[in-house]
């Protein structure tokens, strides 16, 4: 396997949105250790609707599908990760073309993604956002695309690398966002919105394995 058909993309897409929305009351939980608590339900909404428009919809090419689930998180989410999840995909769909996603394509996806994020929210790594389990996604996924054609060891290598940074973000002590009053309050829990991207990429990496 070399790469997702479009169709193919598309349901891995939408696996790993109903994992964040099956996902629900782990990650309000973790809003609640460290912030206002709504990140499980924003999430859900916009995943929901993420998923929806991949289920009723079809797109000519990659960029359009990727572009129209981040509006559709945009639109419907709310609060800090709403803008910053929709900013995700819609930055993600602006290198790929065409109708397959190879692993070069996945790579180049989330580098700009994160440089989308990273414009838009202007969190650096290490200061407790979901940056923190985005930026290593994205560099493990260039490492891998570099080693390997096959398409799900990229995707379980940025999954991989997001994981680990999720669990660094229980160290750090949040410099921006709601968890900043905290200081070194936060200290010991995970940053929620890095949770949401460590689910939504190990989901959509089995997905994509088959
Ligand atoms: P809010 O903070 O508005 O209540 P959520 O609880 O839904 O929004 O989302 C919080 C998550 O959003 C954080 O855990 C963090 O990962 C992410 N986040 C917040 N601000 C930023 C930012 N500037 N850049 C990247 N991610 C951010
Ligand atoms: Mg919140
Ligand atoms: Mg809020």
């Amino acid at each position: 396997m070399t790469g997702l058909s479009l169709q193919d993309l598309r349901i891995a897409l939408i696996a790993a949105a109903q994992t964040v929305i099956d996902s629900q009351d782990m990650l309000t939980k973790a809003d609640q250790a460290i912030g206002d608590g709504d990140h499980g339900l924003g999430m859900a909404r916009g995943f929901k609707a993420f998923r929806d428009v991949l289920e009723i919809n079809s797109y000519p090419d990659v960029p359009a599908m990727l572009k129209a689930a981040g509006q559709a998180i945009m639109m419907t989410s709310g609060g800090a990760s709403g803008v910053i999840f929709g900013t995700l995909f819609m930055g993600a769909a602006k290198p790929v073309t065409g109708t397959v996603l190879d692993g070069k394509g996945l790579a180049a996806a989330l580098v700009s993604g994160l440089e989308a994020v990273r414009a838009r929210g202007k969190a650096n790594v290490g200061d407790k956002t979901m940056v923190d389990a985005l930026a290593p996604a994205a560099g493990a996924a260039l490492v891998a695309s570099e080693r390997t054609s096959v398409f799900a060891e990229v995707a379980y290598s940025a999954a991989a690398a997001a994981e680990a940074g999720l669990e660094a973000t229980k160290a750090m002590v949040a410099t921006t966002g709601k968890a900043k009053g905290l200081g070194e309050r936060a200290i010991g829990f995970i940053d929620p919105g890095a949770l949401t991207l460590s689910l939504f990429l190990r989901s959509f990496a089995c997905a994509a394995a088959g």
